[in-house]
């Protein structure tokens, strides 16, 4: 570890507030009429901002707008990569409210510089100033971003947004992994098909393995018709900041064992909740393992349905669902991921941890329906949906050579680090589980 690469504020938030800005202004481009609202809601987040970042650093908060605030903010808390936690929640705030097109700008700016705030105790008022939606973009300082992260164990703990997001990233190894995927497998042949005796034994497993390694989990099965998705929920400490989801397909076609499609991601998902389950979020996360995917994204569809029915808005609580289809298939061990979104803010964050991850790279790209559950999502009341993808899409899809030797572990460890850092960042990560 080499702390020495951080920047020091002065060098760095001048950067950050600069890329804030800027992505602001694509936001606007791309959102709707509250997102408008929103970008302008950025500028006026200074003032929320200050409110917030007020709450946590005293004194020095005060001083300039909010986007120093939440510099100084950091600085109160006692770490500066915490203050860096907090502006990073109120950079992806940002970022999302814009991106959802809602009038998520107050919600994402709020929710997330509340988060920031967060860390310390009086990051908490930091949040309360957040309510303010007008303001929505409360500060828009960031963690300083590592150039490289070379070794796999984390610093000593100072509680810092930096040392908690290096330390969740250090849970995911490919050897750990590897073993749990073709656990799945042996009980995935000939397939794992929606309705089979393998599928419903996959979700008993799972259930089975996160009660014993992850008993703070909060584990369900949620059942229609004959289909069961597994959800997992992490309860956030501020019940007005919303929730982030994401999810990955359980089922497979009948030809295969679908290890890479889709048991990649939706495995992925129950070991991201499992290390996730360490910390404490500002936001509620939700982890789903979806049926149904391969009859036409019955399972994604369904829990999108009612998750708008009991009243869960895209822009103030549903802030943004990441699927995750298909994510260890890379023969030419690149170590690249591609990060699929409309919104600006995903990739933002992305950008933002990648340094955390050793040897990733991130591709780019777009749309909310990709042939998967975003779908379920982005048609049922949720343009904010995306997803991660493997760089190279897998030629055995659908075939029984969908197995775990056809699949690269650490890229697939890279992807499920990747997930979980950008979950932990927008959902306002600010301490461990005691
Ligand atoms: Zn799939």
């Amino acid at each position: 570890m080499d702390l020495s690469n951080r920047l020091t504020r002065g060098a760095w938030a001048p950067m950050l507030v600069a890329l804030i800005l800027s992505c602001g202004t694509q936001d606007e481009g791309t959102s709707s009429g509250p997102t408008g609202t929103t970008g302008t809601g950025g500028a006026g987040g200074s003032t929320t901002g200050t409110g917030g970042a007020a709450g946590a650093s005293g004194a020095t908060g005060t001083t300039d707008g909010g986007r120093t605030d939440g510099a100084s903010g950091s600085s109160g808390a006692g770490g500066a990569g915490m203050g860096g936690a907090a502006g990073m929640g109120g950079g992806t705030g940002m970022g999302g409210g814009a991106g959802m097109g809602g009038g998520a700008g107050k919600d994402g700016g709020a929710g997330a510089g509340g988060g920031a705030g967060a860390d310390g105790s009086a990051g908490k008022a930091g949040g309360a100033g957040t309510v303010g939606d007008s303001g929505t973009m409360p500060d828009v300082s960031m963690p300083p971003r590592p150039d490289v992260v070379a070794d796999t164990l984390p610093p000593p703990g100072d509680g810092s947004y930096d040392d908690l997001i290096r330390e969740l990233v250090a849970r995911f190894k490919p050897a750990e992994i590897e073993p749990r995927y073709r656990a799945l497998e042996a009980m995935s042949l000939p397939n794992r098909k929606t309705g089979t005796a393998n599928y419903t034994a996959a979700t008993d497993w799972v259930k089975g393995w996160l009660a014993t390694e992850a008993p703070s989990l909060a584990v369900t099965y949620d059942e229609w018709s004959t289909y069961r998705n597994v959800e997992i929920k992490i309860a956030g400490t501020d019940p007005t900041a919303g929730m982030y989801v994401m999810g990955g397909h359980l089922d497979s076609v009948a030809a295969t064992p679908g290890m890479d499609d889709d048991g990649s991601g939706s495995l992925g998902v129950a070991i991201i909740a499992s290390a996730m389950s360490h910390y404490r979020y500002k936001s509620e996360i939700r982890l789903i393992l979806f049926d149904g995917e391969e009859s036409g994204f019955l399972g994604s569809i369904h829990y999108a349905q009612a998750l708008l029915a009991s009243g869960c808005q895209p822009d103030t609580c549903m802030k943004l669902f990441i699927n995750m289809d298909m994510l260890g298939y890379d023969p030419r061990d690149t170590g690249s991921i591609r990060v699929l979104f409309d919104l600006a803010a995903p990739k933002m964050v992305a950008q933002q941890v990648k340094g955390y991850i050793a040897g990733l790279t991130i591709t780019e790209g777009t749309g909310n329906c990709h042939s998967s559950d975003d779908c379920g999502f982005s048609r049922n009341g949720y343009p904010n949906a995306g997803e991660l993808f493997e760089p190279v899409s897998n030629p055995q899809r659908h075939t029984a050579a969908d197995t775990c030797d056809g699949m690269n572990f650490p890229t697939l460890n890279k992807a499920l680090q990747l997930g979980a850092a950008m979950m932990a960042t927008m959902a306002g990560i600010h301490s461990r589980a005691p």
